[in-house]
């Protein structure tokens, strides 16, 4: 049978070396997420290093019968972007790039995620603050994958004045009367509501100074509704008082 090769554009999400040195990447693109492997020593002209975390790649592959691994053959490097292997940005990218891969289906088109990953990314790249960047693009790409929190109005009884809780569970913010999930100021309310509804410009013109406590949101809100992220768990700026409630999520 002769080899049929094929040509896929994406960025990388997921990258795990085996113990004999092939590399399984996970690529997500405009098609959706899928898997290739790279067999050491077997890419002519080529170099694993192109399959690094982040990069956007051309990828030429060919799938031998119903093998769920496409075996890749060819990789082109589109563009790295530098600045995303930095100690203080990697982290942020890393989220991003897992957030992406949970909401992300096998199959299906993955358009809309794949633009806001490249969109964060670059953001991530570019923009002074980068930690601010990875809560907008956090937030923009689960609402994306149609999980948004109920921000709004009360996820109970559907007030849109007073909101002042973000019930987990329940999906969204909470008001003074109803008193359900975690209490915040009508100010950190409203912040959330910018998060997850605003533009992503006016998003990144926010100072947001409670940030331990947007991450807590979008941590339990991700480990209740879509998984929890190793990405967040691991994240450095988390207070031991935050990893403490993590835990319990
Ligand atoms: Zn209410």
């Amino acid at each position: 049978m002769s080899r049929r090769y094929r040509v896929r554009d994406g960025i990388i999400i997921r990258r795990n070396a085996l113990p004999n040195g092939d590399i399984v990447a996970t690529i997500l693109g405009e098609k959706g997420k899928w898997h290739g492997i790279a067999r050491k020593g077997k890419i002519p002209g080529g170099n694993l290093g192109r399959l690094s975390l982040f990069h956007d790649v051309t990828i030429q592959y060919y799938r031998r019968g119903e093998e769920a691994l496409a075996l890749i053959t060819q990789v082109q490097l589109n563009g790295a972007l530098s600045r995303l292997s930095q100690p203080d940005v990697y982290p942020y990218a890393h989220i991003l790039a897992e957030l992406a891969d949970a909401l992300s289906v096998e199959v299906e088109p993955g358009g809309q995620i794949y633009d806001y990953l490249a969109s964060g990314l670059r953001g991530l790249n570019q923009h002074r603050d980068t930690e601010l960047v990875a809560l907008a693009y956090a937030w923009k790409l689960t609402a994306q994958a149609g999980l948004a929190p109920q921000v709004a109005t009360c996820t109970h009884c559907k007030t849109t004045s007073q909101l002042a809780f973000f019930d987990i569970a329940g999906g969204g913010l909470g008001c003074q009367q109803c008193r359900v999930g975690l209490p915040l100021l009508e100010r950190q309310a409203a912040e959330v509501q910018q998060l997850v509804r605003g533009s992503v410009r006016t998003t990144l013109d926010m100072r947001l100074p409670d940030r331990a406590l947007h991450w807590r949101i979008l941590h339990r809100y991700l480990a209740y509704h879509v998984r929890p992220l190793k990405s967040l768990i691991n994240l450095s700026s988390l207070t031991e008082t935050y990893k403490g409630e993590a835990s319990r999520v």
